[in-house]
């Protein structure tokens, strides 16, 4: 790579902006080309695939991306390829990142998916690991429920025994 010169040719960054919903420079830029099983953007250059988050990195700032490193998301969605939503991280920052940030919202739910308040008598603390989870009583005593009556039927619970 000679100093300077554009890392893609032109045809390459219009297939690349089509797929790009490009919106206000805070906020998200959705891929709506190929995605893969996560709902990571890809897209061929020269025969090969690429994570459309590494390409929009190389295209901001015109160095190529180093593979040792993740794309890791600001704003959590994964098909988002605004580069100032991207930073660099080792898997382990990826990782670690995802940890606390599955910490934080254990910690900020008040109520689970049924809308059962997450307090007092209600509130079940699950040692998982070396972390807790917040369970609501109700439906951890609904799913035992269930799960009791269908061992009794002999049904099988999604496949495990
Ligand atoms: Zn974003
Ligand atoms: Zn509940």
């Amino acid at each position: 790579m000679s100093g300077g010169e554009p890392m893609f040719d032109e045809a390459t960054l219009v297939r690349f902006w089509d797929y790009v919903e490009k919106r206000g420079a805070d906020e998200c830029w959705l891929w709506s080309g190929p995605r893969d099983r996560p709902g990571y953007g890809n897209m061929s250059v020269n025969k090969i695939r690429r994570r459309a988050t590494h390409l929009a990195m190389e295209i901001a700032t015109n160095k190529p991306w180093d593979p040792a490193f993740d794309a890791c998301h600001t704003c959590d969605t994964p098909s988002c390829v605004n580069p100032a939503h991207l930073w660099a991280g080792t898997r382990r920052d990826n990782v670690l990142d995802m940890v606390a940030k599955k910490r934080h919202y254990q910690q900020l739910k008040t109520h689970c998916l049924k809308g059962h308040p997450l307090e007092g008598a209600n509130l079940k603390i699950r040692k998982d690991g070396r972390s807790h989870q917040r369970e609501c009583l109700i439906c951890y005593q609904a799913y035992r429920y269930d799960w009791n009556r269908k061992q009794r039927l002999g049904i099988e619970n999604g496949g495990r025994k």
